[in-house]
């Protein structure tokens, strides 16, 4: 089997690299951390204008989804904060695939240029993973729509210039059947943000929607077809715009820690056996799981849905960094528990941070437990959970 990538994205991927390391400084991922903010329009408009988003937006422009995966592979392996970019390609390629001319119009260009950003507004404080139960309204009032309801985990949300918005548009019909798929401006009066800091340091949101007015133009898809329009962003989330190759970065930081010398004078990390055992089997679940997300990307350029390959992916790639973060912590002792800026930080702090990252990584974009069962049923033929 030949698992490399074509000339196309062999030459994309060498050009992502250098761009990388050009524009990606120490200063950018600092303030990332400091913010709680994973985005950076100036970065994301330096990646516009080097031409690497052009195409990046899944099933547009003349790009394919293996340099859309080598893209945000590269950015999550440097460090760099791409969740906001992630959030804005995966609703462009909603837009593009079920969106109308206005769509693509007032947002596609625009998102295009890195400097707009979207958030996904589908989770509620009692509805998460059972999502299509969600009980925020939109009501028919003339032309438009008038919005009522909570929702909860809207990261980005602050800087984002639209959302996408699930609502309930018909309580009286199965609950798949009664939802209906908005993109609303954030400006729009009626919409209130209110942080939340999460114990990772980043910053979500929960937002408000009261009595906010939507022209019928902004709804996408059918109306009571949402449930359709949540399944073409869910592909898109799983799998192919990072996520799946977390361990990258904390295996570098961890290794240059290790070839320090240990402050109570115990020597180096990297000449314990121990240690030099669980940097290769890090090394060999980063490769595991970039093949994973490779066979979901590919999947995506045949022209499929890799719905089942994401799930995959994401339930081996975020439970593996959960584990090795644990394994390096327990290494490194009370040292392990300092984060970035304090004295004798092991790893000047990434230990810590991504002991605090990595349990989310199993709950955001579908709980390891809800992929399981999307590959208990669709793979394994299991009956269904619900
Ligand atoms: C930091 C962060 C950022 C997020 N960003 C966004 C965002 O931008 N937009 C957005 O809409 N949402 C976002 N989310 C929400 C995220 O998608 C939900 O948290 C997730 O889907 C789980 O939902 P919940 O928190 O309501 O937990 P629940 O659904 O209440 O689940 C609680 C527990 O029960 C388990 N469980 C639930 N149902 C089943 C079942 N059928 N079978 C087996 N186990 C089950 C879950 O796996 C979990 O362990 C974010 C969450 C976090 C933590």
């Amino acid at each position: 089997m030949d698992f490399s990538l074509g000339p196309r994205a062999t030459r994309f991927r060498s050009e992502v690299k250098a761009f990388l390391a050009e524009h990606l400084t120490s200063e950018t991922i600092a303030r990332m951390h400091e913010s709680g903010t994973f985005n950076d329009r100036d970065l994301n408009e330096a990646l516009a204008l080097a031409g690497l988003l052009e195409g990046a937006v899944p099933g547009y422009g003349d790009r394919d989804p293996i340099e859309l995966y080598v893209l945000f592979n590269e950015l999550e392996k440097a460090g760099a904060p791409y969740d906001g970019l992630a959030v804005s390609m995966l609703v462009a390629g909603v837009v593009n695939a079920v969106g109308t001319d206005f769509h693509r119009t007032e947002m596609l260009d625009k998102l295009l240029t890195g400097r707009f950003n979207c958030c996904l507004g589908y989770s509620e404080p009692d509805h998460g993973s059972d999502v299509a139960s969600i009980t925020t309204r939109a009501v028919r009032d003339g032309d438009g729509w008038v919005v009522n309801g909570q929702k909860m985990w809207t990261t980005m949300a602050h800087e984002a210039d639209w959302v996408l918005l699930l609502t309930r548009t018909n309580p009286d019909v199965p609950r798949h059947h009664g939802l209906t798929m908005f993109v609303v401006p954030m400006d729009t009066p009626g919409i209130e943000i209110h942080p939340v800091p999460t114990m990772a340091s980043e910053r979500t949101n929960a937002t408000f929607y009261d009595d906010v007015r939507v022209a019928d133009e902004w709804r996408l898809g059918e109306v009571d077809g949402g449930w359709a329009v949540m399944g073409v962003a869910l592909a898109f989330e799983r799998g192919v715009m990072g996520g799946t190759n977390p361990a990258v970065p904390l295996l570098r930081h961890v290794r240059a820690w290790a070839e320090t010398d240990g402050s109570d004078g115990s020597g180096r990390m990297v000449d314990d056996p121990l240690f030099r055992e669980r940097v290769a089997r890090t090394a060999i679940v980063n490769q595991v799981s970039q093949l994973l997300t490779l066979r979901a990307a590919w999947i995506a350029a045949e022209g499929g849905l890799p719905g089942l390959e994401g799930s995959m992916a994401k339930v081996f790639a975020s439970e593996e960094y959960q584990r090795i973060v644990g394994w390096f912590q327990q290494m490194a002792g009370a040292e392990g528990l300092l984060g970035f800026h304090a004295d004798g930080a092991a790893a000047d702090g990434w230990i810590d941070y991504d002991a605090r990252h990595a349990p989310v990584t199993t709950i955001y974009g579908g709980t390891s437990e809800i992929n399981r069962n999307n590959i208990a049923e669709r793979h394994l033929g299991l009956p269904r959970n619900r």
